[in-house]
């Protein structure tokens, strides 16, 4: 029995619908999944509903972008309250500054002389919380890149003419609002972000877990970030990332979490909310 904690949908940067990634999920016999949208939990409730009818699951989540001491992290909050006013508010504000950086991105784009249009970029991405991945698809879309690969070579990445920064909440204040929206907080694709040194003041702010498996997590990563979460005593959690077809085949499938560990996590989020509730009295 096994689980898969990190999807995206259409709802952000992903391109199957929470229906499409369920019967992927079905399909390959998972015991329980997540979705994991960019600041937004606009899709559970359609993940939830497919997912109870094809007896899986769901836990419904958000991958938060947060900073720490300069560097970028992803938060993964997990079991959140899809009606919390608090967690609803605060990414109603990440959906409008992921908008006005897609403004920007196109203005960048377009003073190189490539003629992308703004319009076209939100009409791929219909969704309220559109990225990178959006302005790449565009630019394929309109005939402007061969591949999203040389949109992101070419414009995209860090550093590079259309890099545009995000405005990104202090990670202990990302990892409060999950807490007070009955959530776990889980430091995504730790491996990606090369801020190994960072993870003992995360855990010092109440981060909950490590996403220690992922698909760009080779295996002596996922086994030595396995070591630090037992060191550090946080719960140990997995995902493949998926956000649709990657190089003709989808991700999800390439990562198989231990159910076990779903059941660790629930007993943590149990515990959590029993703190919430006496901290409230
Ligand atoms: P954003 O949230 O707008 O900063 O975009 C980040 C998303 O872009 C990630 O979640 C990935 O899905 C995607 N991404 C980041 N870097 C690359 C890259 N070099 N090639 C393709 N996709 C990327
Ligand atoms: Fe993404
Ligand atoms: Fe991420
Ligand atoms: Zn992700």
């Amino acid at each position: 029995m096994f689980a898969d904690l990190h999807l995206h949908t259409n709802f952000s940067d992903g391109t199957y619908t929470p229906e499409e990634l369920t019967a992927h999920g079905q399909r390959l016999g998972f015991r329980a999944l997540a979705l994991s949208d960019h600041d937004t939990m606009e899709g559970c409730a359609r993940m939830a509903a497919a997912c109870a009818s094809a007896g899986i699951e769901f836990i419904p989540a958000s991958e938060l972008t947060a900073e720490l001491e300069g560097h970028e992290l992803h938060l993964l909050g997990y079991f959140l309250d899809t009606t919390n006013a608090k967690l609803l508010e605060e990414l109603a504000k990440f959906q409008e500054v992921r908008q006005n950086r897609i403004r920007e991105i196109v203005a960048r784009i377009r003073e190189l002389n490539v003629p992308l249009r703004e319009e076209l970029v939100f009409e791929v991405a219909n969704c309220r919380a559109p990225g990178r991945p959006h302005v790449a698809r565009a630019l394929v879309k309109a005939g402007l890149c061969r591949n999203l690969d040389e949109a992101f070579e070419r414009f995209l990445k860090k550093d590079r003419p259309a890099w545009v920064p995000k405005f990104k909440m202090s990670a202990p204040d990302a990892v409060a609002l999950i807490h007070q929206a009955g959530g776990l907080a889980v430091m995504a694709h730790p491996g990606l972000n090369n801020c190994d040194d960072l993870i003992p003041a995360l855990a010092d702010c109440g981060l909950d877990g490590l996403e220690c498996y992922h698909t760009k997590h080779g295996a002596a990563a996922a086994y030595h970030y396995q070591k630090v979460a037992e060191q550090l005593g946080l719960l140990v959690t997995g995902g493949s990332d998926c956000h649709g077809l990657s190089k003709g085949r989808p991700l999800i499938g390439g990562v198989k979490l231990p159910y076990f560990r779903v059941e660790e996590m629930k007993k943590a989020q149990a515990a959590r909310a029993k703190s919430n509730l006496q901290s409230a009295i």
